[in-house]
């Protein structure tokens, strides 16, 4: 079983991730200037930049499937259920409308045949 926030953990790294490359590869904010500064060059910023929108994106939709695939494996296991419930429910049901409508004696309550005017256990007339 899969932990329930991988999915969406994932999602929201992937968008900071690409947020952050997205930044830093088009170096428009004065913040920037600050992680720019670190690399040798701006080439090598905006290259830094687009690998982290790269893997943000890769984030993001590895996050986005797990998710999808989390909320259709959940509502499997939801419809399952339901499914399994109605079934006992039927089946509970069909049971007890057999029982109401198969023959017994009035009086002890022994299985009596189709039309049997007496009953074989205990004797005594039905009618
Ligand atoms: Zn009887």
């Amino acid at each position: 079983m899969k932990n329930p926030r991988t999915g969406s953990s994932l999602l929201i790294i992937g968008v900071v991730f690409c947020l952050f490359g997205l930044m830093l590869a088009l170096h428009q904010t004065n913040l920037m200037e600050y992680i720019t500064n670190v690399f040798p060059n701006i080439q090598s910023a905006e290259l830094a930049g687009i690998l982290l929108q790269l893997v943000g994106v890769t984030l993001l939709v590895t996050g986005l499937s797990i998710l999808i695939s989390e909320i259709v494996e959940r509502n499997i296991e939801k419809f399952t259920f339901n499914v399994n419930r109605a079934i006992a429910q039927l089946k509970s049901v069909t049971l007890q409308t057999t029982k109401s409508t198969a023959k017994g004696c009035r009086f002890c309550g022994a299985p009596l045949d189709e039309g049997e005017i007496f009953c074989s256990a205990c004797g005594r007339a039905q009618k």
